[in-house]
């Protein structure tokens, strides 16, 4: 049986991170995918998924090597973020005002993973076990054993017995580790769903991503990289509504869609052209305990988080990031990286700040979507004073990229 220092199950955005980020400090790591994400090439349409990665996401992919191949492939950098509700309540930050030359980048969540895989493939200490699933695994005081099912065809079924002595479930919302580990979680369905929409821009590439907020729920836009060949751009709209609003957006022909949108969206948008779409539910859902013994949750097995501020993976990122910080420090002291009080520090660090993230989007949430007028005055009142108030509009930017001033 292959023996490793850390199984990661799910070879997403944060469980590829997280692989990478371990075999950093010499140790021992296996990432176990059910499917490869598709190559990329220049001509490919922009995918649906993509992410407003924050400035501590960058500096995480730079240090895994994973940045500059993204930037080599397709991103597009913001260095602005417009919000408002009512014109005369408009909030724009700057990446001047917090001493940065942009705020972040949005970049297809395909691409992401790719360049981790880059990166995964060529070192050493990592093997990839791909279109491959859990089926089981059984907890011992020392290690961690996981049966692993191929998902080929049903004649071609294989299964794997490997060891490990920490296993990291980066399996998503849904997480199966999660589950068979018996972790329960708190949370619930947002009223609201949510469309992902691309659309070619008679506007070039812009380089500010903004939001208006409705009591039914905001309209955001993120510029998508322009092409060489047009003076067009690109964007990824989204779309906040009640659940029956987006089943019935999503019905509609992509020229039906393009009316729609040109109907609800602000004039700054200016003309557009729908080439793809789709809806997605959202959910809140916090995991009671991101370790049990020698499992640990990170990403959205951990949490998932109302996409509102785009603040999901980043958190995820940022959990790796503190994974590898308490690990290092634990090997530095010359202790056992693996026991399980060195491993509780990583909830302690993790918990409150996802916590806090999470209140704070259903805090927005909240106030966003209620109807009474005192409310909507309250709020638009808050959003002009907070914007002649700098302190207070920088420390929030601060917070919301990730860096400190
Ligand atoms: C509409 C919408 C918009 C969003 N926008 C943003 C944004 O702008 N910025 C941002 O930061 N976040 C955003 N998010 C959140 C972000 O997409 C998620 O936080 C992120 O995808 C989580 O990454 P992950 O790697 O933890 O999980 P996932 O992306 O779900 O990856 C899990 C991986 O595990 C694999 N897997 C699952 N089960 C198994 C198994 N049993 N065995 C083997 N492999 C398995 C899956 O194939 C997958 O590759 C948005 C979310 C939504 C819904």
């Amino acid at each position: 049986m292959e023996r490793y220092d850390c199984v990661v199950i799910g070879g997403g955005m944060v469980g590829a991170a997280s692989a990478l980020s371990l075999a950093q400090l010499g140790l021992k790591v296996a990432v176990v995918e059910k499917v490869a994400p598709k190559y990329f090439s220049v001509e490919q349409a922009f995918d649906l998924r993509v992410s407003a990665l924050s400035l501590s996401t960058e500096h995480l992919l730079r240090q895994l090597n994973a940045w500059q191949q993204i930037q080599q492939w397709r991103s597009c950098c913001y260095r602005r973020l417009g919000v408002w509700e009512q014109e005369i309540a408009y909030t724009e930050f700057n990446a001047k005002d917090i001493n940065q030359d942009h705020l972040g980048h949005i970049v297809e969540n395909r691409l992401i993973q790719l360049s981790l895989w880059q990166q995964i493939n060529e070192h050493p200490k990592v093997t990839l076990y791909c279109s491959n699933v859990l089926a089981s695994f059984e907890q011992f005081p020392e290690a961690v054993e996981l049966n692993l099912t191929s998902v080929e065809t049903d004649e071609n079924v294989s299964q794997i017995k490997i060891k490990t002595k920490l296993l990291i479930a980066a399996d998503g919302a849904n997480s199966q580790v999660r589950q068979l580990a018996g972790i329960g979680v708190t949370g619930w369905d947002y009223k609201q769903a949510a469309m992902l929409i691309n659309v070619e821009t008679q506007l070039p590439q812009q380089d500010i991503t903004w939001q208006q907020f409705y009591e039914t729920g905001p309209v955001a836009m993120l510029p998508l990289s322009g092409s060489s060949e047009s003076a067009n751009g690109y964007a990824s709209l989204v779309w906040y509504h009640k659940k029956d609003e987006i089943k019935r957006l999503s019905a509609l022909s992509n020229s039906a869609l393009t009316e729609a949108v040109h109907k609800s969206f602000p004039k700054r948008l200016g003309e557009i052209k729908v080439i793809d779409k789709g809806a997605f539910v959202l959910t809140r859902r916090h995991a009671n305990q991101y370790q049990q013994q020698r499992i640990l949750l990170l990403g959205d097995a951990a949490h998932t988080i109302n996409p509102m501020a785009g603040q999901g993976v980043n958190l995820g990122f940022k959990d790796v990031k503190a994974l590898q910080t308490v690990i290092a420090t634990a090997i530095g002291n010359g202790e056992s990286w693996h026991a399980p009080e060195v491993l509780g520090q990583y909830e302690n660090i993790r918990r409150k700040d996802n916590l806090l993230m999470m209140s704070t989007m259903d805090a927005l949430y909240c106030t966003f979507s209620h109807p009474s007028s005192l409310v909507r005055s309250i709020r638009n009142a808050g959003l002009f004073v907070a914007n002649k108030v700098p302190f207070v509009k920088n420390k929030a930017l601060a917070y919301a990229c990730g860096v400190s001033i």
